[in-house]
């Protein structure tokens, strides 16, 4: 890694991806069915407050799954010129078609912030540029770039998003600074919210202060080591009650990293002062 003449503060790119759209999506996947079982196992488990929980089970008979234009007035307010990465193709436990999430992005690009695709093909070429081009033509214009779903790859995927046109990805999950893949940038992602819940396991086991703990912590060693971009990725789903705990932890990093003056920053920022 190279290290600049800095003291620790950090530019942070947060990151936004769009797994849902509506419930109605999930009505013959097994999804809801999926979710339930691991609402009841939390719930058990003790990671879930009552009011969490009846929330949650709640989300089965509440349409709108996505909290977009929550997470676009959060970020607002606190300045953060974050990105949203939207599907253009149905995959693992993503139900909804790409035309559906037009108004979405057309909400999100008429706010000024930043979107790209949520990618689903990670093997065939003609697939990942499909998906690359049916968002060229949603949106009329070309400088975008790619998160995979589920960070999905393997060791030829970002040679083919390189050649597919995208700008930059960020589906390498590692504490790396952003290099380059032919004309393409990588911004590895650092931070992810489903890790920091799950770490691996296939439910919530640990409780929310010491998740916050353990992510500040993370946090405050990349920045002692001197990182100068750190990505971090919040799913704008868990911006509501039911996964209140998911949100506090969202607000409460945000606060930790304005107090420890590290700034917010977007990929394309970022990328311009890489190249210049
Ligand atoms: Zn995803």
């Amino acid at each position: 890694m190279e290290l600049g003449e800095r003291r620790g503060d950090m530019k942070v790119i947060v990151t936004h991806d769009v797994d849902h759209l509506y419930s109605t999506e999930h009505l013959f996947d097994g999804i809801l069915l999926k979710y339930a079982f691991r609402v009841v196992m939390e719930r058990l488990g003790g990671m879930l407050s009552t009011r969490e929980f009846m929330f949650r089970l709640g989300d089965l008979f509440r349409k709108t799954w996505h909290h977009v234009d929550e997470v676009m007035d959060f970020d607002e307010a606190n300045g953060i010129p974050s990105t949203f990465f939207f599907a253009m193709n149905k995959g693992v436990g993503l139900n909804y078609d790409y035309h559906s999430a037009l108004p979405v992005i057309q909400r999100v690009i008429s706010r000024g912030f930043d979107c790209g695709v949520h990618g689903i093909e990670f093997e065939d070429r003609n697939q990942i540029e499909a998906e690359y081009q049916r968002f060229k033509i949603l949106i009329g214009k070309s400088d975008f770039g790619i998160r995979m779903h589920y960070l999905r790859r393997n060791e030829g995927t970002l040679e083919k998003l390189n050649q597919a046109g995208y700008l930059f990805d960020s589906s390498e999950f590692t504490f790396k600074t952003p290099y380059k893949i032919g004309a393409m940038w990588e911004f590895p992602l650092h931070i992810m919210d489903s890790n920091e819940f799950y770490e691996g396991k296939s439910w919530q086991t640990e409780k929310r202060e010491l998740i916050i703990e353990k992510t500040k912590d993370r946090i405050a060693k990349l920045a002692e080591k001197n990182y100068p971009y750190l990505t971090l990725l919040f799913h704008d789903r868990y911006f509501c009650s039911s996964y209140e705990s998911y949100k506090l932890w969202y607000k409460e990093i945000i606060q930790y990293l304005k107090d420890n003056g590290h700034q917010f920053s977007s990929f394309k920022e970022v990328l311009h002062e890489l190249e210049s």
